[in-house]
């Protein structure tokens, strides 16, 4: 179980020359077992903060701790491990659900599979289908709506057992029943393990311990749902 901290982080994308930073003197602590959400409109600097947090870039300047040391190439192999991300657009492979599920976590009983998908909020309606976690899905099997899709990724992001849950606008494309249905997800979760969520729109976050509004790179705001402005 792993907290993550930001320490007077600086980031700046080079590509284009500017001068400008898409994060500045960030300070934030992301506390294991706790949901933090992270809001703010688009280019805020979300999407590169998330980044730096999960070992994928470098600040230019500060630095990210992990449970308090810094990270280095040693500890961040560990948090890369410890972290199970779920993007907006999940991906499914054209086979069934079972081998969608096992094939990134291989040695998985069918027990740990009912676990996951009872998590998730897809246990009913995977028992429900004609033929259950054999079900085929993509191109030559069923279709599946945006929220079933999205929730049987997250229980293949719970199956590889992280410490760290990252979700990535993952229900903003989603009508107010899925999104209801991943936050009773997000709700189980926690307490078990660390997780953060970007997120544009409020209601996503209302049970978030901690929410950090992002401006122009600089977090404007930070605490509890109900203490915000
Ligand atoms: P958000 O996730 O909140 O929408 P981003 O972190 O994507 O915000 O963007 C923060 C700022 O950094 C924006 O000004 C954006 O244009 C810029 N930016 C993001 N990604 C890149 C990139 N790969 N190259 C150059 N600038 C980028
Ligand atoms: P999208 O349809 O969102 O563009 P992709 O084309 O990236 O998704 O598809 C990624 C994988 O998910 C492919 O294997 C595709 O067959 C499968 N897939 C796409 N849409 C669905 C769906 N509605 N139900 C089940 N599988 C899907």
């Amino acid at each position: 179980t792993q907290e993550i901290e930001c320490r007077n982080v600086f980031f700046r994308y080079h590509q284009n020359g500017s001068a400008s930073y898409a994060l500045e003197d960030i300070n934030i602590v992301i506390p294991a077992n706790k949901m933090t959400a992270f809001v703010g409109r688009s280019g805020a600097g979300k999407s590169t903060l998330i980044d730096l947090l999960m070992g994928l870039n470098q600040p230019e300047k500060g630095q990210v701790l992990l449970d308090g040391v810094p990270l280095t190439n040693e500890n961040l192999f560990s948090l890369r491990r410890a972290i199970s991300y779920v993007p907006q657009d999940p991906f499914l492979f054209n086979a069934s659900i079972r081998e969608n599920l096992k094939l990134v976590v291989p040695d998985t009983t069918e027990e740990q599979i009912w676990e996951a998908l009872d998590f998730s909020s897809a246990a009913e309606f995977v028992r429900n289908l004609p033929q259950g976690l054999d079900t085929l899905i993509g191109d030559r099997g069923i279709r599946l709506s945006g929220g079933e899709r999205q929730r049987i990724v997250l229980a293949r992001a719970i199956l590889r057992n992280p410490s760290i849950l990252v979700l990535d606008e993952a229900t903003s494309a989603l009508d107010t029943e899925n999104e209801a249905k991943i936050q009773q997800a997000i709700d189980r979760l926690k307490g078990r393990m660390t997780i953060v969520v970007i997120a544009h729109r409020l209601s996503t976050i209302r049970n978030a311990d901690q929410v950090v509004v992002l401006d122009q790179g600089s977090i404007i705001q930070k605490g509890e749902f109900g203490q915000l402005a």
